[in-house]
Order: C-alpha cells, then structure tokens, then sequence
C-alpha cells in the first residue's frame, strides 16, 4: 500500500514514520509513505501556493491548479475515472466526515492513498468537488494544518495491514474492534471463544471500547490487580474484561453503546449499570 502526502510542510512527516510498527511497515515494504511539497507544483517566481478569498474575510485559501498537478504528477486518474476499489484522495478537513476506525478499515482495503493537507483558511472548494474523494476530520476541534490528521488517518489505517502488527489478531481484540460473530465468519475458528485452538480470555470488542490492561508489578502504590487475571480461569477473565469494556463505554463513549453488539448477558449487565447510577 503506498501513502502520498500532499502538503506545504513536508518536514513535518520526518521522524513520525521512523519508529515502531509503522517504521517495521515500511522497512519490510508492506508500505511506502512520501511527503510532497505543494510548492514544487507552481510555476510562477514566488511559488505561490494561496490566494486571498472571493467574497472578502480572514486568511488566505490553498489555489487548487497546484493540487491537481501534484496529483497528477503521482499518476492519480481524474476523479470520474478513478477505480474507487484500488485508489482514494482525501481532502484533510475540519468540516469533513469523521475519521472513525470503520473508515480506516475502509481504506485498508485500497492501494493507494492520497491525502491532500490544508493550511491557512482551508482549501479552495472545488478541489473537495473536483479532485478528492473523500473530505475527512479527525476530530471536532481546528488543527492548523491537515499534516498531523495526515499521520493520523496513516497510522490508524496501516495498522489494520495484514502483517504490520506482530500479531494480526491484535487489530481484532482492542477498542472498536470486530464482534465474536465476525471473527468467527472469518474463519478465526468455529467457536468464538477458541483462537487457534487456545481458549481466549476475552471477547471481541463489537464496537465497544477495550478493557482495562494491568502489568506487574501486582501491587502498585497500594492498588493491586483485580484477582480474577490471575486465577487463569479464561471464562471468567473473559466475563470480567467484557464487563469492564462495558463500563468504560457507559462512563466515557455511552454513544457507541448503540451500535455495539450486546448479549443478552450484557445488556443486562448495562442494565445494572444505568439503574445504579
Ligand atoms: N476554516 C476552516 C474551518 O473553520 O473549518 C479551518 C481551516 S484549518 C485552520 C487549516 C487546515 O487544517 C484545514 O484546511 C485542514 O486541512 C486542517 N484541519 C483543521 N482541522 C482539522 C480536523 N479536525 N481534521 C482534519 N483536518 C483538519
């Protein structure tokens, strides 16, 4: 899978790929990222890449001719002719959709992406209209640039890459994660609970947020580890690491609990907790 970047700040990226899973990634060519700079696609003497907004107000808004030449440069077919399965431009927004992990299962299906950085005020419309197919944010906040939702949507995305973490189950059983159901479909095995013939102590999380991880030491400043991780019974630990998943939903992100794939068993679970409160 290659990343193209396109911003006014290509120093930005250096380093932030050089460590890590995504430094393994690209050193063992499951993925290419490059960072090009904006200006390199002007032709006038200044390399003027913005420009003052019809209409009058703040800032300076990115030209679109320096954009569509810096991606046809990187052999990007126009929009109508894109093959949507293989290849994706990003406009990196504040007012986009929201980047969600389902988005970055999205792309982790594709070849190429392209991911377009605004500065300034934002980036002339019609290259939204245009040239990118997707306009995506990474939050509800205003960044000053897209190079950080950039590294962002790259990181989050390569990730979901077969053999880009140690182990590829791992992208299956965290935050936001596949439910038992889909990782049986998958063919990780007939009986959800059971991976590779090892029985598992926890759940997929279906949507939910991760539970609760602890380490040694079992003691740390008078708080020890909950008993139930170290007594080895991967049915309860299982109970436990989902009814912790559970709450730490409810308590922090109690929006994602509509979509998540409940049991019977943990919606009754939710049950006592919205009744305790
Ligand atoms: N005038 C814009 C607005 O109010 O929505 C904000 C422009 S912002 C200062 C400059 C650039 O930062 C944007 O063009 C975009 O590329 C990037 N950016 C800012 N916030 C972002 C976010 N939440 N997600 C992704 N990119 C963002």
């Amino acid at each position: 899978m290659r990343f193209d970047i396109i911003t006014i700040f290509p120093g930005i990226f250096a380093g932030i790929f050089e460590h890590g899973v995504v430094k393994r990634a690209i050193a063992g060519g499951l993925v290419a990222v490059k960072a090009h700079d904006l200006r390199e696609f002007t032709h006038d003497r200044h390399r003027t890449v913005d420009g003052r907004p019809f209409g009058g107000g703040e800032g300076m808004v990115l030209k679109p001719e320096p954009l569509a030449e810096a991606l046809e440069s990187l052999g990007v077919a126009p929009k109508d002719q894109r093959d949507a399965r293989r290849e994706s431009v990003v406009l990196l927004s504040a007012q986009g959709r929201k980047f969600t992990q389902e988005t970055a299962r999205e792309l982790a299906r594709l070849d190429h992406i392209i991911l377009i950085c605004g500065r300034y005020e934002g980036v002339d419309e019609r290259v939204n209209e245009l040239l990118a197919d997707r306009e995506l944010s990474i939050g509800d906040y205003v960044l000053s640039g897209g190079e950080l939702g950039a590294a962002v949507i790259i990181d989050a995305t390569m990730r979901l890459l077969p053999g880009v973490l140690g182990n590829d189950a791992s992208n299956q059983f965290e935050s936001f994660g596949s439910s038992d159901a889909d990782l049986t479909e998958a063919g990780r095995g007939d009986d959800p609970l059971f991976h590779n013939s090892t029985p598992r102590s926890t759940h997929g999380a279906g949507g939910l947020l991760d539970y609760p991880h602890y380490t040694r030491p079992s003691e740390f400043r008078g708080l020890t580890v909950p008993e139930v991780l170290s007594g080895g019974n991967h049915e309860q630990i299982r109970r436990w690491r989902r009814e912790r998943a559970i709450e730490k939903t409810f308590r922090n992100r109690p929006d994602l609990l509509e979509n998540a794939e409940l049991s019977e068993q943990d919606k009754r679970f939710l049950h006592t907790l919205r009744t305790s409160r």
